[in-house]
Order: C-alpha cells, then sequence, then structure tokens
C-alpha cells in the first residue's frame, strides 16, 4: 500500500465560477495542506484534461479531490481502474452549482468548509470494489391473464426460462375486455404454446406463494393443496389482468335479481350470439363501483368509457337505442376522442346522470329505471329492455397476498406501488422485482398489453446488463456486538445472520445482500455494526471540519442538509438546475439512505455548532430502502423532542420527505426552517 498523495484540482467552468480562486487556494492550504492544487480553467476538455491526466498518472497521487461541477462529468473522465492507480479514490465537490450563485464571501467560505470535509473524508476512505452479478433465468411470472400471457410470449421468443404460476389457469382473465373478439381465443392458442415449450414451466391452480431472497437468487415457494415446492427464479414479474366488479351489494341496480341486468363484461361474452336488438332501449351506465370514496375505490377504472363507447356503437348497430350514463364526465383516454365523437354521430345518448333504482316495469317484461340527471337535476324515469353497468376493475387479491409478504407497498384498491408511476411505473423498489402496469392501476387491455411489453424488455435488460453493486456494505465488529438482535429485526432485506460464538449470540452481514442502507447502524447502541465508509466517526468528523471552516470564516447562521443519494440529493440538485431561489447559507451531505442520520448524528451536529439540520429523504412510500425515510422521520421526532425537553427550539431539526421531482419542497422546507430560526 502507498502512503497517501492528494491532490486537488479547482476548476473555474471558464470562468463561470466567480469564486476568488487564488485566495481559495490560499486557504485550502494552509488549513489542510494537500500535497499539490492546481488550478484549471477547462479541466473537461482538450489538452488540459490530457496534461492532467498524464500528470496525476506519474505522480502517482492516491486521493484527487475534483473541486469544479458535476461529479458526473469527472466520473467519466477519470475511470478509477483505468487511467490511476486502484487504490486512487477520487472525490468531487460540486462548487458550480453550490457555490456559484452566491456573494464571493459566502461563496468562498462554502468552497473551503466543502473542501475540508472532503479532504478529511479522502483521507480516510477504503477503495471499494465494483462486483458485477450474473442473474440467471428462470424469470418467475406470477398472475393470470392476458398481461402474464404477454410477458411469457415476450420472453418465450426471447429464448429465456420461464416460471409461470397461477392461482387459477394462466390464460383466464376476469378482465371485462376479455370477451372481445381481438382477445377470446387467442389466450387459449398462447397457452397451448406454451404447454409445449421446454424453456416454459408452468404451475397452475396454486393456493398461495411465498417468496423471499433477493434479486438473482429469490425463493419461490409455492402451495397447492397439501403440496409445498421451492423454486428459484433470478426476477419476478408480476402479472394481471384486473377483475371486474360484480356489484351484488348495490342491490338497487338489481344485478343478480334481473337477467337483464348484466356487467360490460357479461355482454361482451354474448354478443356474438346477439343477431337483433330492433328498437330495444338500452341503458350504459358507468363508473359503477369506482370512482366512489365510500366504497374505497376512489380511482377511475380507465377502460369503461371507451368500452362503453365501443359497445354502445355496436349495439346500435344491431338496432338498440343507447343511452349512456356518465357519471361526471366522458374520459376518452388513449387517443379515443374519436370513437367518442362517432358514436353521438351514430345516435348514441350521452346523459350526465347517475343511475338510480332499476326494478320490473309491471305489466311488461322490461325494467323501469330512474336516473338522476346531475346538470338539471331532474329526476327520469326511462323504460330499458337491457342496463348494461360498466363496473370497477378490482385489483388481485392473490398478488396483493404476496406483494404484501415481500413488503411491498399496497395502494388505494389493493393496487401494488410501483417505483415511479411516470419514470419507473414498471419496477418495484425491490430491485428484481417488475410489475405490469395492470397490477399498480386499472388498465383497458391494449395498454396493458403495452405495458407488459415494457416488463419484458426490462427484464430482458436486467438479464444482459447484470447487477452491478459495491462492497459498500455493513460489517459487523464481533467484539462489540452483544447479540441483541435489533439489527436482525429491521434490516430491511433479511441481510444480518445470527451465530453462535464462543457460545456466545453474534451476527454476521450477508454481503450479497446488504444494499447499504446503514439502517442497523442507526440502530445498533454499541455501534458494532457499520457501514464501509459511512462509519460513525466518519460522518461525524467531515461534519465538524466543515462546521469549524465556517464558523471561523462567517457569522452567518448555518443550515446542515444531511440528504439521502436518492430523491433527496437529487431534488437539492434539480433545484440548481432549475434555477429555483435556494437559501444559501446551507452545507449539504449525502448519505446512502436518511436512516443512516441517527439521533445521536442530529444532536451531536446541533453541539457541533450548526444552527439547524434539515434532513432530506424519499417520499415514504417510495423510499428505495424501503424503510429509511420512516426511521428518519421517527429520528426527528425524537430529537425534536429531546430539544424541547431541554427547553431549546425544536424546530432546529426538520425533515423534508420528497421525491426528485420537487426541488420547491425542499426550498419551501428550507425557507420555513430559516423563518423558525429567526423568530425563535
Ligand atoms: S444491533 Fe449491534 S449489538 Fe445488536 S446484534 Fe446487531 S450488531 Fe450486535
Ligand atoms: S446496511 Fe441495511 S441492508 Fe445492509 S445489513 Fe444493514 S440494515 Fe441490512
Amino acid at each position: 500500500m502507498r502512503s497517501l498523495r492528494t491532490g486537488v484540482i479547482f476548476c473555474s467552468c471558464n470562468n463561470a465560477i466567480k469564486l476568488d480562486f487564488d485566495r481559495l487556494k490560499q486557504i485550502i492550504q494552509e488549513r489542510y495542506h494537500p500535497e499539490t492544487i492546481i488550478l484549471s480553467k477547462t479541466l473537461c476538455l482538450g489538452n488540459e484534461k490530457e496534461n492532467l491526466l498524464k500528470m496525476l498518472n506519474e505522480q502517482n497521487y492516491t486521493r484527487i479531490l475534483i473541486a469544479a461541477c458535476s461529479e458526473n462529468i469527472f466520473q467519466g473522465i477519470f475511470p478509477q481502474n483505468i487511467l490511476v492507480p486502484s487504490e486512487t479514490i477520487l472525490e468531487v465537490v460540486d462548487l458550480q452549482e453550490e457555490c456559484k450563485p452566491h456573494s464571493s464571501e459566502l461563496g468562498l467560505t462554502k468552497a473551503v468548509a466543502m473542501i475540508g470535509a472532503s479532504l478529511f473524508k479522502l483521507e480516510k476512505l477504503k477503495p471499494l470494489d465494483k462486483i458485477q452479478q450474473e442473474i440467471e433465468a428462470p424469470v418467475a411470472v406470477i398472475g393470470n391473464g392476458v398481461s402474464l400471457l404477454r410477458v411469457v410470449e415476450n420472453l418465450y421468443n426471447l429464448g429465456i426460462r420461464i416460471l409461470v404460476i397461477s392461482p387459477g389457469t394462466i390464460e383466464e382473465t376476469t378482465h371485462p375486455e376479455a370477451g372481445t373478439n381481438n382477445y377470446a381465443g387467442t389466450r387459449v392458442k398462447l397457452k397451448q404454446k406454451f404447454q409445449k415449450a421446454k424453456k416454459v414451466e408452468i404451475l397452475e391452480q396454486i393456493n398461495d406463494v411465498h417468496v423471499s431472497g433477493h434479486i438473482g437468487e429469490f425463493h419461490v415457494q409455492t402451495h397447492k393443496g397439501e403440496e409445498i415446492t421451492t423454486h428459484t427464479a433470478g426476477l419476478l414479474v408480476f402479472a394481471s389482468d384486473g377483475e371486474e366488479y360484480k356489484p351484488l351489494d348495490l342491490s338497487q341496480y338489481g344485478y343478480g335479481r334481473f337477467e337483464q341486468v348484466k356487467t360490460l363484461g357479461e355482454i361482451y361474452g354474448e354478443l356474438q350470439e346477439i343477431k337483433t336488438l330492433q328498437d330495444q332501449n338500452i341503458i350504459i351506465a358507468n363508473c359503477i363501483g369506482s370512482r366512489d370514496e365510500t366504497l374505497g375505490r376512489p380511482y377511475c377504472s380507465a377502460y369503461c368509457c371507451d368500452q362503453g363507447i365501443n359497445l354502445a356503437r355496436e349495439l346500435t348497430l344491431k338496432g338498440a337505442n343507447v343511452t349512456i350514463c356518465y357519471m361526471a364526465d366522458v374520459r376518452s383516454l388513449f387517443f379515443k376522442e374519436e370513437e367518442y365523437r362517432q358514436a353521438r354521430m351514430d345516435g348514441v345518448e350521452f346523459l350526465r346522470a347517475g343511475l338510480g333504482d332499476v326494478d320490473a316495469d309491471t305489466g311488461s317484461d322490461r325494467l323501469k329505471v330512474t336516473i338522476e340527471d346531475t346538470l338539471s337535476g331532474k329526476i327520469l324515469e326511462k323504460c330499458a329492455d337491457k342496463v348494461i353497468l360498466s363496473c370497477a376493475l378490482l385489483a388481485s387479491n392473490f398478488l396483493r397476498d404476496v406483494a404484501q409478504r415481500l413488503e411491498l407497498e399496497i395502494k388505494d384498491g389493493g393496487f401494488l406501488k410501483e417505483l415511479y408511476s411516470k419514470l419507473k411505473a414498471t419496477e418495484t423498489k425491490l430491485p428484481g422485482v417488475f410489475v405490469c402496469e395492470s397490477v399498480v392501476q386499472p388498465l383497458p387491455l391494449a395498454e396493458l398489453l403495452k405495458s407488459a411489453d415494457a416488463v419484458a424488455f426490462k427484464v430482458l435488460k436486467s438479464l444482459q446488463t447484470k447487477y452491478l453493486r459495491t462492497n459498500a456494505t455493513a460489517q459487523v465488529n464481533k467484539d462489540l456486538c452483544v447479540g441483541c438482535e435489533l439489527c436482525v429485526k429491521y434490516c430491511p432485506r433479511q441481510a444480518i445472520n445470527t451465530i453462535m460464538e464462543d457460545d456466545q449470540l453474534k451476527v454476521e452481514v450477508d454481503t450479497t445482500i446488504c444494499y447499504g442502507c446503514a439502517l442497523c447502524q442507526t440502530l445498533c447502541l454499541t455501534g458494532a455494526i457499520q457501514l464501509v465508509n459511512y462509519e460513525d466517526e466518519m460522518l461525524t468528523g467531515q461534519i465538524k471540519v466543515a462546521i469549524d471552516a465556517w464558523k471561523s470564516l462567517t457569522s452567518t447562521p448555518l443550515i446542515m442538509n444531511i440528504a439521502c443519494r436518492e430523491c433527496g440529493y437529487c431534488a437539492i440538485n434539480h433545484g440548481h438546475l432549475s434555477g429555483i431561489e435556494i437559501p444559501e447559507h446551507t452545507l449539504t451531505f449525502q448519505v446512502p439512505c436518511a436512516a443512516r442520520v441517527s439521533p445521536l448524528d442530529l444532536l451531536t451536529t446541533l453541539n457541533m455548532g450548526a444552527d439547524a439540520v434539515l434532513v432530506i429523504s424519499c417520499p415514504e412510500e417510495n423510499c428505495h430502502m424501503q424503510k429509511g425515510s420512516h426511521i428518519a422521520r421517527l429520528h426527528v421526532k425524537f430529537v425534536k423532542n429531546i430539544l424541547q425537553q431541554i427547553g431549546q427550539n425544536p424546530n432546529r431539526v426538520e425533515i423534508a420527505q420528497l421525491c426528485a421531482a420537487e426541488a420547491d419542497k425542499y426550498t419551501s422546507t428550507l425557507k420555513a426552517l430559516e423563518a423558525a430560526l429567526e423568530g425563535s
């Protein structure tokens, strides 16, 4: 191991960063004594870049600090194991975003504090290895219906081994559109094809599925009657179409009492057989059982406006007079506006009306239907030959139960929570567990097929790119471990196991599973378990160096931001990039997960001189480390209580839980924190 040689490089980004770099160089040299400080103007470009790389290689620096702009630029330019010796570690301080917008004096103070803290960290950092983990098939696809068949078809065409697990039969679907010509029939043919395929194993009529393990090695236990079988899978996919609600509990609509009252799915199943509906009056009522808080289904079922319109046009072709009663609006989603226009031209009547009671019409075999016109407020009575109920799409209870045991989040109506509704709609917070969008929200069949294609693509990408991780995991000092098992109980990945050593209970970490959230570290009262490069003294040491520098150069109050490296840090960066005005007297430290910040860290930071601490984490329901954001909130609450007990302002600690795009929420929390401090 060579002795540490630290080189510091400043770059002014072609003078875009308005700092007094000569003065900065002098202060850094006097305070922290790095081997070399180099000033550069355009470090990322041309000769300057080449000369620097050459010089760094020749002079054998083991630690390099670049104080310039975005870390991403320099991580690309200085790939650690290629251009510089393998134990060389690179740190980047983003002066561009952190210091540029501020007055020169405060900008300089921030630069000194951040560079000082990074130099402290550089001295202590241990080199990390990047480990590529192979992910091997089979891919377990759990569920049923059109979406499952489409996922399996895609994977089968790609030659991937698949384990298909279904609570019923794989081709069975209860999606209301399944009876349309487009889908009926093809499901059975697909199943027959898969049954003959060597790379597809099908398990049907499964009562329950229990999953444990992690990406690359999921243990999937299937229960069928008394028989329990265990399988392994590299990745998991949840795929199901949703289920049409049968409104037996809404007896006023006559469903189950009159054979002329059917659901939309049931009518689709019978449509082929109906030759004529000449002069029949048919009422289609939308949103039955959905968009209704009282039923616990506030969501729009997304298919019924369009399918109601399609159905109405088909019924009109057979000679019927059709009225569609819609609740508040007609949602022609997914570019279906033209169908709506055509339906009106075909003579379909649209009424903004709520369906009331459906009863037998005395003296005829028709139905007497009460309708409340919500535009005029009038109660209308109509005679109908048929009433068709466009009902809510329900989530799969089977998949909900499997997902709940995996500690995946469940949303309104029992749908699963995706990682991000816009950017990562087919992923979950568990690496290696994918979802068809129909499992996270109701979807029409055409959209559901697109989602199934997207899932197959994600699966393929995961199998091809391998899973990259570092050895930045928790490690146990067994001499300090007292075997309390607190860490075992709360580890979100079940990565900690108990062992007996000299008749004493100890723990050890399975580093192939640990994803470095540091939750165990904050819970461990003896300090026995620590995350590599985020050890207690490492974080406290950096914060202390930064606060000392700040306090020695300015009397401006200091708010210490401690942000998780997922949503928290991204939101701050997003704020800088989008030009939002951000209160300037802050310093930011990044941690893998907000749970890493223990109550002791918060109190120590205040005690060392910070005027306030703002913890910035993911939203609890989207926490990348599952429980981290929740634990962070509890820590902040706990410290607020302590501050109150000792007569200090509890508002000196705060938490902002936000997603990466919510820079405005970050700044508003910061401003509220400032105001609270000023008022105290
Ligand atoms: S919390 Fe700490 S002391 Fe308790 S078992 Fe885990 S490592 Fe050991
Ligand atoms: S760092 Fe997180 S995942 Fe790793 S052992 Fe600790 S609690 Fe478990």
